[in-house]
């Protein structure tokens, strides 16, 4: 799908622009393009005009910038620096594909990543901040013109523990924090994932939603409270960028939608879902990246089939046994 670029842009987002090697129960592969801020980039641009906050080294291959600005992706703020862009590696286990191991992160060019807003993104109605250290985060906040229609933010377990307090002080600035299971009851000390929601609420964010991987995702917006499922998957290839895949459905939709309410949160984690679903259907970006929006509303239409169910009307009751 190619947009103008000359479009503004509605969303902004940083975080890293990778080089993956990942082993699956399905097999292996090395140097796959990966990193948030592409996953991200390309899911919500979809939906909008998206610009990108990276850094890559003088490795990032022309035809990875191509891809993103095919996808009418604004790449001036992806900068290109001498050295080599950052590496990660990961396996999943065998017994459970959620379960993953990190095992190598060569930071390189991202090791000093000092991300610079130019005065268009400035501007951005929308934010998001990828995994990156939380005081990067604040940095490219405090780098708003305005305050942002919504900010929202990834994070995982490495700075929850390594920054603490850096990441509480992001926080108490952001509206929506989107996290797994495991980082919320890290971050809160709280077992049970309502009480671990209201926790985190009470830091600052909104709204918090939290992605349970093939068992779906939970999104808590004040007292309000919907469960999505996920999309039943015949076969996951490889689950890397699925979070950042669902953050870009879900920002991508309220940007596109600017319905911030909480029908218009709902409908975005329906969409977050689908996002995440083709993300796991191949190694690497290769399926988020081509697909269309048919593809896109059926499987929205299909996550609307299979989680509804005929509500008691007024005088209904749920029948008891009288024996
Ligand atoms: P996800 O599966 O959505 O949690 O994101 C996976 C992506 O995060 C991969 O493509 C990695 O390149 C990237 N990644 C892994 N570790 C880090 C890190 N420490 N900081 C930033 N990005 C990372």
């Amino acid at each position: 799908m190619i947009h103008s670029q000359s479009q503004e842009t509605s969303v902004v987002v940083v975080g890293s622009a990778a080089y993956d090697s990942i082993a699956t129960p399905i097999g292996n592969k090395t140097d796959l393009l990966g990193g948030s801020a592409i996953y991200f980039s390309i899911s919500s641009s979809y939906f909008t005009h998206v610009g990108i906050v990276a850094v890559v080294g003088k490795d990032f291959l022309k035809k990875h910038i191509t891809l993103l600005q095919t996808h009418g992706i604004n790449t001036e703020g992806l900068e290109i620096k001498t050295g080599k862009s950052f590496r990660w590696s990961g396996v999943y286990s065998t017994e459970d594909i959620n379960t993953r191991t990190t095992l190598e992160t060569n930071l390189n060019v991202f090791s000093d990543f000092s991300p610079i807003l130019n005065p268009e993104y400035r501007n951005s109605p929308f934010l998001f901040l990828a995994n990156i250290d939380p005081d990067l985060q604040s940095n490219v906040l405090s780098q708003m013109k305005k305050r942002p229609k919504m900010v929202a933010l990834d994070t995982m377990n490495y700075w929850i523990s390594s920054k603490n307090q850096s990441l509480k002080r992001i926080l108490e600035k952001i509206d929506v924090v989107l996290m797994d299971e495991g980082e919320i009851r890290d971050l809160s000390k709280e077992a049970n994932l309502t009480k671990a929601a209201q926790h985190v609420m009470n830091l600052g964010p909104s709204t918090v939603v939290i992605k349970r991987g093939e068992h779906g995702v939970l999104l808590f917006h004040g007292k309000s409270i919907f469960s999505a499922p996920s999309l039943p998957i015949d076969q996951v290839i490889d689950p890397t960028g699925a979070g950042d895949s669902f953050a870009g459905g879900f920002i991508g939709y309220l940007a596109a939608t600017k319905d911030l309410g909480f029908d218009g949160l709902k409908r975005a984690t329906v969409l977050g879902s689908v996002m995440g679903s083709f993300a796991v259907e191949s190694f690497g970006p290769d399926k988020i990246s081509t697909i269309t929006h048919v593809d896109i509303e059926k499987r929205f239409r299909i996550l609307s089939d299979i989680s509804y169910f005929e509500p008691l009307n007024e005088k209904e009751s749920i029948p008891i046994s009288l024996s």
